[in-house]
């Protein structure tokens, strides 16, 4: 039988899904029995330019991790589904935006000022900002355009399938791995995950009737290791967060950070974690509601730390 023809690929991300793709450890020889890499830049020397010129639809699936903030990230995105059958959008920042896509809570010219200008380690008295096209004796260099939104990949091109996480844990990439080698397609833009159901749900610890008095970030406390993280005060996201993950953070006395994005069906992650710790406060008093929400620090980068620009709020409105 071929072999499948593999891509990989990241835009606006940190590099932990290419790392996480290594995370299947011996599986690794199943792939490569299975399917040859032929497109890396992160492991590997390609160019765009080899790209550029294979045939359309010679990539059987492309792997591609990271948010779409900047032009080159669009151009590869663009260039990655006309190659590829299969484009999967690999991790939280590619399906969701994550991390990168807190930038939608800013614009371009604030993130210029704040890294060039305004940090501690900074020194730029000429306030020299990067440009797109600079004129050297040597010709014309080019770097980038920088957006001031950040979309997500399925925001930006066609996507066929998901994968969640930041980054995705083993068996969630053996899982999807696997569906291509065996040619199991899911029906397109699935989210390939070992459960539609919340992190809640496999989650060993003891769950009663929630009700908060008082909410605490992780170092404040020392929760109890047997008892739900959220009846203890600590804003565990996993009521609202598609399991599959096998709840490593609960189980390791950390709340869930929602890394695993929506339960299915949920549109927006951010407003359903909401609706689920409405619910858990224990009290009718107006003023003492207040007080308890008072102690969530950044709010709106709690409950939109990984979905952001795909949420139905997409970016902030700056005037
Ligand atoms: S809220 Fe967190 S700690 Fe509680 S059951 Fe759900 S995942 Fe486990
Ligand atoms: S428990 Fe939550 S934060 Fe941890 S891996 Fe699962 S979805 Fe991500």
């Amino acid at each position: 039988m071929a072999k499948l023809k593999l891509a990989l690929y990241w835009a606006a991300s940190c590099g932990g899904c290419d790392i996480a793709t290594l995370a299947i450890g011996e599986k690794i020889l199943k792939l490569a029995e299975a399917a040859d890499i032929v497109f890396w830049p992160v492991a590997m020397d390609f160019k765009y330019s080899d790209v550029e010129k294979i045939p359309d639809k010679s990539i059987d699936a492309c792997l591609f991790n990271g948010a779409i903030q900047n032009s080159e990230g669009e151009h590869i995105a663009q260039l990655l589904r006309a190659k590829s059958k299969i484009l999967i959008a690999y991790g939280s920042c590619s399906y969701e935006g994550c991390i990168p896509g807190l930038a939608n809570f800013f614009n371009r010219q604030m993130i210029f000022d704040r890294v060039y200008i305004e940090t501690q380690s900074t020194d730029n008295p000429e306030k020299v900002y990067p440009q797109s096209k600079v004129l050297v004796p040597e010709g014309e260099l080019e770097i980038p355009d920088f957006y001031d939104t950040v979309k997500t990949l399925a925001q930006t091109v066609d996507v066929d399938y998901f994968v969640p996480g930041c980054p995705p844990e083993e068996k969630t990439t053996w899982l999807a791995l696997e569906t291509l080698i065996e040619g199991k397609l899911p029906p397109k833009g699935a989210v390939i995950s070992h459960s539609v159901k919340a992190v809640c749900d496999e989650c060993p610890r003891i769950k009663k009737e929630k009700k908060v008095k008082k909410f605490y970030r992780p170092y404040e406390i020392i929760p109890d290791p047997e008892i739900c993280l959220l009846e203890q005060g600590l804003l565990c996201y996993g009521p609202a967060t598609r399991g599959g993950c096998g709840a490593p953070c609960p189980q390791a006395n950390m709340p869930c950070t929602g890394c695993y994005g929506p339960v299915e069906g949920v549109v927006d992650q951010g407003a359903h974690f909401l609706t689920a710790l409405a619910s858990v406060i224990d009290s009718d008093d107006p003023t003492e509601i207040q007080r308890i929400i008072n102690d969530i620090v950044d709010p709106a980068g709690t409950f939109y730390r990984y979905s952001l620009p795909d949420s139905l709020l997409r970016r902030a409105r700056i005037k």
